[in-house]
């Protein structure tokens, strides 16, 4: 891409849109792509082909310019004053006859600190904690598990120290495509340099090829398998009598728990081989330094915060916790994920993951606000759309496209029709905008200033390398507008800088930081006031909690919320390398489509040949909650009995099929098992 008449593009070190991975990346006028620098994570200044089609997005032809408003069913071009006027009348009236409950606040796990700060206090001044993140369907049960047991829901170790393992345990996760700079930059070294890899997942992909050992566990059934670990680990004698005795409690009932386990069993129950189990379980329980990397395939299930619960039970079994080389190491989806739970994107939780229930929190932020934020916490995302057509009138989308990365889509089309008045304020005419009484053009990541916070805690700045395409304006005073309008808050910020040091004002983990001292470098949380740096390595000494211990805990496996018949396969979803989410960008990156263009359903060829499909046919995959077509690949890399689709498309829709029951503590729905019925189809 050439620069534009219109527009000006300038090479500035900022941050990739993309995962949490975080790489440093700018504009490179001789190929009018994205190009690395070396960066605090892709030090080498390395990165992969999304981040390197991150500026095919930037120039779009289908760029949302100036606001959109409903007029008599269609959606046409209005003044900035005439979007806001209808916000402020629409969201104000039903604030004033049902409460500030009646309104919903999605943040965005692809927007700023600083963006989503300001919108979470939008949110709160007003009188709600209705405010979530797309945190809340990836990662939340992860977060809630290790802020229960540990205190911090963040990866527990940082990239560089993870080459000191000596086992990788990689569970439901795929770093060598959904992470692939830390694959490359980080654990891939590791591995040749001797780190043995144990990978849990149902499907060979392109982290199992450098795994010593593949367990390809029934989606559903990490309990059996992680509980079986564990009984094998105690009675094998590989525990850390010395870590257990000086900080682990509950070792004795958890053992008791155990002798209910049976290793053959579980092993059955999960999937894999009990042989294979138990060289699993020695090679983590004997290996001086182990870590966990753990995704989406544990966190994604209805049993999300107990699939982690059981993987920590193993960390503080052997002792790793609390030193290089050891921990469980969430990945990360989004480029700020991590952060906007951070700067309390979330409805329980304020800035630095203070409790809405905690009064001095509450009176914090009130010095800081003006306006004490709600004691009640606020329903969930998905919760919120289960309300549009009852309790919920209104809702702001920011950066978002629940129409296709909510679960159960035909019900969550119903729900965003039902709304009374949605705002979307989004790059492009989203599946979510089509829903819109008021469409707001965002600024993409080229073209805006902030922080952003990756995988291993390290808050980064990006600045723009663009100007802004037509009337657009950037996010952060969109934001700020909508909060000086709606309230009678401050909201007259002078750039993130004074966002962001606010937010060091609120937020405990963020407080000795500065903007200006991040530069072109990066800051790690947790960075108390007065600190001289991040903390590298969590839970040293003590956990983050403030106790020196934690406690082992039973986990029970439930069974999966869809029972699957005779004649039914188990869908699970991911992703690939060449997409990202609901794909409402990389689809329109024409380099990343001539990469893959669509889904595929991957099916085992025994599941494929008593259905009579063939590689490449077009199939039928259905269940009571939605169909969709897409053509089938047959591949041994899909366990049998299991289907794999990505989420990328918004055709084929595959959410459609996926059920909307919620984990009981985080609320994330279960997106990794839906039973289908797979046919070929009568257009094939
Ligand atoms: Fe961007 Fe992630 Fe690729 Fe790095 S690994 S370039 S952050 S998509």
């Amino acid at each position: 891409m050439a620069d534009s008449p219109e527009r000006t593009f300038e090479p500035r070190p900022s941050v990739c849109p993309f995962c949490g991975v975080g790489c440093g990346i700018e504009y490179a006028p001789k190929s009018g792509k994205a190009t690395g620098w070396k960066a605090p994570v892709n030090e080498r200044g390395e990165i992969c082909p999304k981040g390197a089609a991150a500026f095919d997005v930037v120039d779009h032809e289908d760029r949302l310019t100036e606001p959109l408003v409903r007029e008599n069913g269609r959606l046409v071009t209005a003044s900035w004053d005439e979007a806001f006027a209808r916000i402020t009348d629409a969201f104000g009236g039903i604030v004033e006859e049902d409460g500030a409950d009646a309104l919903a606040f999605f943040a965005s796990s692809n927007c700023t600190n600083e963006e989503n700060y300001l919108l979470q206090k939008v949110a709160r001044v007003l009188g709600t904690n209705n405010v979530d993140n797309c945190a809340r369907l990836c990662h939340s049960s992860t977060v809630a598990a290790m802020q229960d047991r540990f205190g911090a829901g963040a990866m527990t170790n940082t990239l560089a120290d993870l080459a000191d393992a000596d086992v990788f345990l990689v569970t439901g996760a795929n770093p060598a495509e959904q992470h692939p700079i830390i694959f490359r930059s980080y654990l891939l070294p590791a591995i040749r340099d001797g780190t043995e890899l144990v990978h849990v997942d149902p499907r060979t992909n392109d982290t199992t090829g450098t795994a010593t050992l593949h367990l390809p566990v029934r989606p559903g059934f990490d309990i059996p398998l992680l509980n079986a670990m564990a009984r094998v680990i105690v009675d094998e004698g590989l525990v850390d009598e010395a870590f257990l005795d000086d900080r682990v409690t509950d070792f004795e009932t958890f053992r008791e728990f155990l002798e209910s386990v049976d290793v053959g069993e579980n092993a059955a129950l999960a999937g894999v081989d009990e042989g294979d189990l138990r060289t699993a379980a020695r090679l983590y329980g004997e290996a001086d330094r182990a870590a966990v990397f753990t995704g989406m395939g544990m966190s994604q299930h209805h049993c999300g915060t107990d699939n982690v619960h059981a993987l920590l039970n193993l960390a503080l079994l052997t002792g790793n916790v609390g030193e290089r080389g050891t921990g469980v190491n969430p990945l990360r989806g989004q480029n700020n994920v991590q952060g906007a739970g951070d700067v309390g994107a979330l409805p329980d939780v304020l800035p630095g993951y203070r409790s809405v229930l905690d009064a001095d929190a509450r009176r914090r932020v009130a010095e800081e606000w003006g306006t004490e934020p709600p004691s009640t916490p606020g329903l969930t995302e998905v919760e919120l759309t289960h309300r549009f057509d009852e309790t919920v009138r209104g809702a702001y989308v920011f950066g978002e496209n629940p129409v296709v990365t909510e679960p159960n889509a035909n019900r969550v089309a119903d729900a965003f029709h039902a709304v009374e008045f949605l705002v979307v304020h989004d790059l492009f005419r989203t599946e979510t905008a089509e829903y819109a009484d008021v469409v707001l053009p965002g600024s993409s990541w080229a073209e805006k200033a902030g922080t952003v916070t990756n995988t291993d805690r390290q808050v980064m700045r990006m600045r723009p390398n663009a100007d802004l395409p037509g009337d657009a304006r950037r996010d952060l005073a969109v934001v700020s507008e909508l909060g000086a309008r709606l309230t009678d808050a401050a909201f007259d910020y002078e750039g993130p800088a004074a966002v962001f040091e606010e937010l060091t004002r609120v937020s405990p983990i963020y407080a000795g930081m500065s903007y200006d001292a991040i530069g072109t470098d990066s800051l790690r949380w947790p960075y108390p006031e007065g600190a001289s740096s991040g903390v590298d390595v969590l839970h040293a000494d003590e956990f983050e909690s403030g106790d020196d211990t934690a406690a082992l805990v039973p986990v029970e496996h439930v069974d999966p919320v869809d029972p699957v018949a005779d004649d039914e396969l188990v869908l699970t979803t991911g992703r690939v390398l060449q997409h990202f989410n609901s794909g409402a960008v990389t689809r329109r990156s024409g380099t990343l489509m001539r990469m893959r263009g669509e889904d595929v359903l991957q099916i085992h060829p025994d599941d494929a040949a008593e259905r009579d499909v063939d590689d490449g046919e077009v199939v039928r995959v259905e269940n009571d909650r939605g169909d969709v077509t897409v053509r089938a690949e047959v591949t041994p890399a899909v366990r049998r009995g299991t289907v794999f689709a990505t989420f990328h498309y918004a055709d084929p829709l595959v959410n459609v099929l996926t059920p909307d029951e919620l984990d009981p503590v985080a609320n994330i729905p279960e997106y990794k098992h839906a039973a289908v019925r797979v046919t070929v189809t009568a257009d094939a």
